[in-house]
């Protein structure tokens, strides 16, 4: 009897496998599948037609999906989730930094030496040098010279006599130069007599005892070197965009809020979507520095890409303050390591709102950079008068704060009150919060600093990210900070401001559901749902259940965009 009403149960529902709409071109199962919705957190299987997702529930119904075609993927144990969404980085930054010399694991003022005189052999005649990550604390045995601290250029001026060359430190707060390159930037002949060309205010143009530079610019005086390096032409950004949609596939991104694309990135996005390389789901926010490019979008009205989703147009970023680090986010009360400063705005207050006015009535939604209390609450405001004066059109506005990293207390409900989004990057907490502390004392970080679960208690819609290049595209790291609220060392013990930290589900949404939300895109990615976009990032450890500290261990092993595995 029971064999008999097994074989009726497949006969069933192979009849209705052979019903097309009901048929899966491939069904992923075996493995620990997470749908990130609140309802029915964990799936069986999920089957997948075309670009979307037909099936998703308990494996005794994935034979419902089973047809004569239908590839069978089995997970053997891994962990399916829906695509990582990163809700705020830098693509071209990103590509940039990948075409750049990698001096992040260098041991020797030596080994940097070597990388650049192969760079400058194999590069044009005066075509510059650039590299990031070099740092003079992990150069083992060296005898190096070291003036307030750092190396000098000779050694590198002399590999590289023809190619202008620059590489940061790994801080990103200093940059070393060679002659060639101080020249180019007007800097090379400074002796004692005019002294006061090495004025940078902001910043430091380090010189020996001679008063000569020795080719360290620390923060600001990097723009001196900088602001000479030829803007990129076409043929290395395209092969910088490239390397950064590579760069999503490997880390299980699926989709990308580009956080303030120019003019010509978003010319370059959209021939790449044309020929069909765009590898990547982009949301593009247009820069806030390019006012002109702003005005043109306002006029002509957002691009939605309802057919392909991978290239959308519809926010504008607008950077209203300075880092923390550097003392430039902006203070309700001043510094608690300086008296009387409290950072300030780099933005008129008066063009946040219009823009906030204008994108409220055409359909553009507001992205606005603010780290500090005093840039928080001037936005908020800012954005609540837009709203207020056309409440119509602001209905469904999802005007975001990106970072919102300190809040003062009174601010905090104000963005679920208002349906702003916070678009924070956990992974800055992990790497800021050991010295943030002296910034803005005690009292400040615990009622204040990033204050996730504060904020999604209050309603408000949290997304995650990482701000590459800043710091690295890999979402684990961020993950593990979201849920740890330590360090990438694990320290401390048991996290700073525990309270604050998210559970694993919420941490997954925020790299998913709701980053998807923050880009009016929750209909069709974000979840495991049927008919939603089959993107999915496959992770060989079980990070919603391993010990927290294992987090760090996993690995993307696949990254599904639209049903087609695009890196595995
Ligand atoms: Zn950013």
């Amino acid at each position: 009897m029971k064999k008999l009403l097994t074989f009726l149960f497949i006969a069933l529902f192979s009849c209705s496998a052979e019903d097309e709409t009901n048929t899966a071109d491939a069904i992923y199962f075996n493995g620990n599948i997470y749908t990130a919705v609140d309802a029915q957190p964990k799936a069986g299987f999920v089957a997948v037609k075309g670009d979307r997702i037909i099936g998703v529930g308990e494996t005794s119904e994935m034979i419902k999906f089973q047809g004569a075609n239908t590839k069978k993927i089995d997970l053997n144990g891994k962990t399916l989730t829906p695509g990582f969404i990163e809700s705020h980085a830098h693509i071209m930054g990103i590509g940039h930094n990948e075409l750049n010399l990698d001096l992040l694991n260098t041991e020797s003022y030596d080994e940097i030496l070597e990388k650049v005189q192969i760079a400058a052999q194999n590069a044009a005649p005066g075509e510059w040098i650039l590299g990031r990550g070099w740092h003079q604390s992990k150069w083992v045995n060296s005898t190096d010279t070291l003036i307030k601290g750092f190396p000098t250029h000779d050694r590198l001026s002399a590999v590289s006599p023809d190619n202008p060359v620059l590489i940061w430190h790994a801080s990103g707060h200093a940059a070393l130069a060679n002659t060639k390159a101080m020249e180019l930037a007007g800097v090379s002949s400074i002796n004692m007599e005019n002294q006061n060309q090495l004025d940078v205010e902001g910043g430091e143009i380090i010189t020996d005892a001679l008063g000569n530079p020795t080719g360290i610019f620390n923060e600001r005086a990097m723009g001196v070197v900088g602001k000479v390096i030829p803007a990129n032409d076409i043929a290395r950004n395209t092969k910088a965009l490239e390397m950064a949609i590579k760069a999503c596939q490997r880390n299980g991104i699926t989709s990308f809020h580009d956080a303030g694309a120019t003019r010509e990135s978003i010319d370059l996005f959209r021939s790449f979507k044309n020929n069909q390389q765009l590898g990547i789901r982009l949301y593009v926010m247009v820069t806030g520095f390019d006012a002109t490019l702003v005005e043109e979008f306002l006029e002509s009205g957002p691009t939605i890409d309802s057919t392909d989703h991978l290239l959308t147009i519809r926010s504008i970023k607008l950077n209203c303050d300075g880092a923390l680090g550097s003392r430039g986010a902006w203070l309700l009360e001043p510094y608690s390591d300086r008296a009387g400063h409290t950072g300030m705005a780099t933005l008129s207050m008066d063009y946040v709102a219009d823009i906030a006015t204008k994108g409220v009535d055409k359909g553009f939604q507001v992205c606005s950079h603010a780290i500090g209390d005093r840039a928080n609450r001037e936005i908020l405001d800012r954005y609540e008068s837009a709203f207020k004066a056309a409440p119509e059109k602001a209905k469904n506005h999802r005007f975001r704060i990106e970072h919102a990293q300190h809040i003062s207390k009174e601010d905090i409900p104000r963005f679920a009150a208002l349906g702003v989004i916070p678009a924070m990057q956990a992974i800055h907490m992990s790497s800021d919060r050991p010295w943030a502390i002296d910034r803005l004392g005690k009292e400040r970080i615990e009622e204040g600093a990033y204050v996730w679960q504060k904020l999604l208690q209050s309603g408000a819609v949290v997304t995650n990210g990482t701000d590459a290049p800043v710091e690295p595209l890999n979402p684990i790291p961020s993950f593990y900070a979201s849920v740890s609220r330590k360090t990438l060392k694990g320290q401390p013990a048991g996290g700073y401001e525990p309270e604050q930290k998210m559970t694993r589900q919420q941490a997954l949404q925020s790299y998913t559901i709701n980053a998807a939300f923050a880009a009016f895109e929750e209909q069709d990615k974000g979840s495991l749902e049927i008919g939603k976009l089959a993107d999915f990032t496959i992770f060989d450890k079980d990070i919603m259940e391993v010990e927290e500290s294992e987090i760090l261990n996993a690995k993307v092993t696949t990254t599904v965009i639209g049903g087609k595995t695009v890196f595995e």
